[in-house]
């Protein structure tokens, strides 16, 4: 069969640039290609992926993140987990309870002393690993730090 008939002629939604996409052997599917009109080509989904990288980079320099060493992809990777690991410990510091005001002082130094840690981590391999992170891993750690603020 021609290779016509297995790419449809769409255009960027950004630059307007025609280009063609594959087509799947399915009828639904294709029904559901013929649909979508948010297209974009390879040049604008790069630049717009760049440009995320860079509003999360100096959305995290804002808070005293430094940048990241590595790959251009693997640190605009690595930017993203940082973002969503920053989101977990705040909304593990904000959900706790505390019993006095020495226990919030307490959490306060921990904290401090936590997030000091992760600034250390200049390299965005070290994100990447880290990337499936829970909130409870994140707890385990905030706990030993506490431990170790405790026994001083
Ligand atoms: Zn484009």
């Amino acid at each position: 069969m021609p290779e016509e008939i297995y790419s449809y002629d769409v255009r960027c939604r950004t630059c307007h640039t025609p280009f063609k996409v594959q087509l799947f052997e399915s009828h639904e599917k294709n029904l559901f290609l013929a649909d979508k009109k948010d297209w974009y080509c390879e040049k604008c989904k790069k630049e717009y992926f760049s440009e995320q990288t860079e509003k999360l980079t100096r959305a995290q320099q804002a808070i005293g993140l430094p940048d990241l060493r590595g790959s251009q992809k693997m640190v605009s990777w690595a930017v993203k987990i940082r973002a969503e690991l920053m989101n977990k410990a705040d909304y593990l510091k904000k959900s706790l309870k505390f019993a006095n005001d020495d226990e919030r002082e307490l959490s306060g130094k921990v904290f401090e002393r936590f997030f000091k840690e992760w600034q250390e981590k200049t390299d965005a391999k070290w994100w990447i690993d880290h990337r499936k992170m829970s909130v409870q891993a994140i707890s385990k750690r905030v706990e030993e730090i506490s431990e170790s603020i405790k026994k001083k």
